[in-house]
Parts: structure tokens; sequence; C-alpha cells
């Protein structure tokens, strides 16, 4: 039996062809466990479980204020078990144990109350603007759940993510499948033990480890599918698109990021150097919203590159399990190999090498993925390392002239995920009133809130994940009509078709 099945219909079970894969701790390269290996025929079961549990309303006829009590039951639940979840998700997926334990449990927690208190706010039908042309009506406007959905997620937040979708889906009515990605399988299927134990029925939930050929294009592209919500790379997200359009599914995307650190000449230094460093290495830059082009003032360049030189060294890259690390490995051999060969482009195309730039071995990393962080100084907009996302812990440091300069260099990107401004609030608000991102932060980074909507503009996605703007992206908007003069003779466009007769 593996040691991480498959969840459909309300019962672990293996894939039906019996295949099975091994998922890796990335510091270590050692197994974590056997995973079961959904394929498309156990995706088009789960979609199946998902459409009858959908259809009979076992959950999408609970008022939301009851769903919510069951979505506070998991959030309790998470709680419950954050040591041994922590522990997984540090092993799996590589996150320091420091930011699992700081992070990942607490936003896991969070979503589901969150979205467990707004799920009553459903329950009540909004009002509309009354009118009395052409004739009297009165009208309001419920939110139904969209239906069976489906999601799909990348692997650097691999619970977080998984919850993020789970809590929306659940909190508007719907039912789900989702995939979590084939390197970090673990804790979401533990997160399917929780849901069942807080009462969440049957079929509501099914989660499926498995590749994306295949077992992820059926939750795409099959019929009895209602909505797909995507979290990854925006190459991608593209064939979602092109696959979801086939039957008309109502599809969010959440996919990649190229994000802008403005610092402004009145920054504090002390706080925009370290907040740099956090936005760009967190999680080793593997972040959609990584802040990974930083956007000098010529007058400040030098002295602000001298004193992140100076701070880089103070972080301390090793073991996911270290509780002293404060930055652990990529997440797999082949992120690795795309790292290191964006840094060798990097130094190809003209950037200089600061720091960094190579794999780390020493000290018994050498079974593990690890960088060092890389900063590259004297980049322009054109090179690749400032265009395309590496996903890894490399910054590159742009130069510009005034602000209209700065702003430009920003937006000049196929990317609209997210930004920072490092300056005076008055000014650096003037500033992210003209940058082309979803998210803005000013003197502050990587800070995501269930109640705040969050998703890009341009290539980095279609859709708002979070706040209730998030939440109702889950559901489908039906508008109510009810005329209320009841004669037959005032309804005088009913004479348009069918006369009355004198
Ligand atoms: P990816 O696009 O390679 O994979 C994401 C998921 O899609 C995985 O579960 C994968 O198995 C699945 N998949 C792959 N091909 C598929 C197909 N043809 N049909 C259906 N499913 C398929 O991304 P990744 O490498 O796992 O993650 C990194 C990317 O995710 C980065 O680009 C990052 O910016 C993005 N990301 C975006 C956000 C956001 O909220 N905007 C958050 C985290 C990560």
């Amino acid at each position: 039996m593996s040691d991480f099945q498959l969840f459909i219909d309300g019962e672990f079970c293996e894939a039906a062809s019996g295949d099975t894969f091994e998922t890796l701790d990335p510091s270590t390269g050692e197994s974590v466990g056997t995973v079961a290996k959904a394929g498309a025929d156990d995706a088009a079961r789960a979609i199946d479980a998902a459409r009858a549990a959908f259809d009979d309303g076992r959950w999408s006829f609970k008022r939301g204020s009851e769903r919510g009590k069951i979505l506070a039951a998991v959030a309790k639940g998470i709680k419950d078990r954050a040591p041994e979840l922590a522990e997984l998700e540090s092993r799996d997926s590589g996150a320091t144990i420091m930011k699992a334990k700081g992070a990942d449990i607490g936003s896991a927690v969070f979503w589901f109350r969150t979205m467990g208190e707004y799920a009553s706010r459903l329950d009540e039908p909004e009002s509309l603007p009354q009118t009395i042309s052409p004739g009297p009506s009165y009208n309001y406007l419920v939110r139904d759940p969209v239906g069976v959905c489906t999601a799909i997620i990348p692997w650097n937040f691999p619970l977080q993510m998984a919850a993020w979708k789970i809590s929306m889906a659940l909190a508007a009515g719907n039912t789900i499948v989702l995939k979590p990605a084939p390197e970090t399988p673990c804790t979401a299927t533990r997160l399917a033990e929780i849901m069942r134990d807080a009462g969440v029925p049957d079929g509501v939930v099914n989660i499926i480890p498995g590749p994306g050929p295949g077992t992820g294009e059926e939750l795409v592209s099959n019929p009895r599918v209602d909505k797909v919500a995507f979290t990854g790379s925006t190459e991608v997200g593209r064939q979602i698109m092109q696959m979801a359009a086939n039957t008309v599914k109502k599809t969010t995307l959440e996919l990649g990021g190229k994000s802008a650190q403005v610092v402004l000449d009145d920054a504090d230094l002390d706080l925009a150097v370290d907040g740099v460093l956090y936005g760009i290495f967190f999680h080793a830059g593997q972040i959609c919203t990584a802040g990974s082009r930083l956007l000098l003032p010529d007058a400040l360049y030098d002295t602000f590159v001298e004193r992140l030189l100076d701070r880089v060294g103070d972080i301390k890259v090793g073991p996911a399990n270290d509780p002293a690390s404060t930055m652990g490995p990529l997440v797999s051999q082949k992120q690795l190999d795309t790292v290191l060969g964006y840094i060798e482009l990097g130094s190809k195309e003209g950037a200089t090498l600061a720091t960094g730039g190579t794999r780390l071995t020493d000290g018994g990393l050498d079974r593990g993925f690890f960088v060092a962080p890389t900063i590259f100084t004297d980049v322009t907009p054109d090179m690749t390392i400032a265009r395309e996302e590496i996903f890894g812990p490399v910054l590159s440091v742009l130069r510009y002239d005034d602000e209209d300069d700065a702003v430009r260099i920003a937006n000049g990107t196929d990317y609209g995920l997210s930004a920072a401004v490092w300056g005076s609030p008055t000014r650096a608000m003037k500033i992210a009133g003209r940058l082309q991102a979803g998210t803005v932060w000013v003197n502050e980074y990587h800070l995501l809130n269930p109640h705040y909507p969050f998703g890009g503009y341009k290539q980095s996605g279609i859709g708002r994940e979070h706040g209730y703007l998030g939440l109702l992206e889950y559901t489908e908007p039906k508008h109510v009509h009810v005329g209320i003069d009841p004669s037959r003779r005032n309804k005088r466009w009913f004479d348009m078709t069918i006369p009355r007769r004198r």
C-alpha cells in the first residue's frame, strides 16, 4: 500500500492502474514516501464523485452558515495537527521548518476560518435597484455555486495552495477535485483526512496526486466539470485556457510573475535592504510574487548594492528541517538545472555577478538542491534575467533616472502579479497607483491575507482569488426578476408579439 493514497468519494484508495511514484526530500534527495499516481481514469472517477455530490445537494443545499461551521472545524483540525503537518511540508517541499510552522500552517488555518465566515454572507440575496419601467418589478441577486470545480496547483506552497482553493470552493457550495503537483503531494492528502474527520461529506472534496499530462488534462477537459482553478506557470496556463475553451468552462488562472521592487531615494535603508532581500530570497525565490527585479535610482545605486551585499551573507542556507536555516533548497534537480541555466545566461548577456551564482554542496548539502543567494548588478531591461521568471534565488538589479523611468521599467513586462515600492508612504503610494500589478506592497512584501483579493494583470492571470471578490469567482450570479403588476392589460410589451383581444 502506498504511503499517500488518492482520496475519492470519501475513501482512500490506490490508483486504478496500481501505479505509484516516490516523492523526494529536496534537502537530501531521499524518499519521503510512495504516492498513488492518479491517471486520467482516476481523475474521471473523482469528477463523477464530485458531480454526484454536487447534484444531490449534500453540500450545495446547506446554508452557508452551516458550511461555515464545518470549514471552521477543518481549520481546527489543521491547527491540532500543526506539528506533524509542518514537518511533512518541510520534508516534501523544502520549506524551511521556520516557514512551514510560521507561514504555511497558519495560512491554511486562517483561510478555512475566514472563508467559513464569508460563507454565510452568501445566504442573503443582494437587493438590486427596483424599477418601474416598463413595468414595476422587484429584483434581487443570488450567488449560486458554480458546480464541480477542479483545482490544479504547483509545488511551491502545497498546503497553503490546497487550503486556498478548497476553502473558497467549499465556502461557496461547490464540490472539488484537487490535483497537487507531483513534486509535493503529501500534505494535501493529510488535509483530506482532516476534512473527512471535520464532517465534509463524501465526494465533496477529492484529492488526486498525479502528473499534468493525462491526469491534469482530464480535469480541464472533462465536460462534467464547471470551473477550473489553475495555479502554475504562464506556459501551462495558456494550454489550460485552450483546453477549457472547448466546453467554455469558467477559468481562473494564477500564473507567473517578474515583480519589480522600486526603491525611492527617500527610503529607510535599513527597512528597504532587508525588505528587498526578503522579497526575493524567501523560500529561495520559488514564489510567484518574488521581487526579482530591483529598481534603484542612480544616486542610491552603489550605496544600496553595497548594503545588500553586506546583508545577504546573513541568510542561512541549510537543510529545510534545521531550525536555524532561513533559506532551504530548490524543489528538484530540474529546478536546480533551470536556475543554474539562468545564472549562466545572466553572465553571458553581460550582467555582473555580484554574489552567489553557484550550487552549494559543503556541509552536507551535496545531496540536496541548494543554490547560493545570487545578485546580478548592471542588469538592463532587455536581458533575459530581467524578463523571464526564474523561480529561484536570483535578484536582478536595474538602474533608473527618475520616477517616470522607474514606472516605465517596472511596467515593461508581460507579467503583472505584484510589485513593491520602498520609500516615504505618500510618494510610494503615488507610484503604486501607476504600477500594473494585482498587488502592490508599500514598505512591505509577500503578505497575503484571505480578506484581500490577489491575482494578476496581463499574462500573470485571469480573475482574482481571496477576499470576498475571490470567493465570488466560485459563484454564478443569478438575477431574479419578479413582475409585481398582476394585470395583463398593463403588460403592453406582450402586445408586440401577441396582441390583446379587444
Ligand atoms: P507548472 O505550470 O509546471 O505546473 C503547475 C501544475 O500544473 C502542476 O500540478 C502540474 O502537474 C500541472 N500541469 C502541468 N501540465 C499540465 C497540463 N498539460 N494539463 C493540466 N495540468 C498540468 O508550474 P510549477 O513549475 O509547478 O510551478 C511554478 C509556477 O507556478 C511558476 O510559474 C509560478 O509563478 C506559478 N505560481 C503562480 C502563483 C500565483 O498565485 N500566481 C502561485 C504559485 C506559483
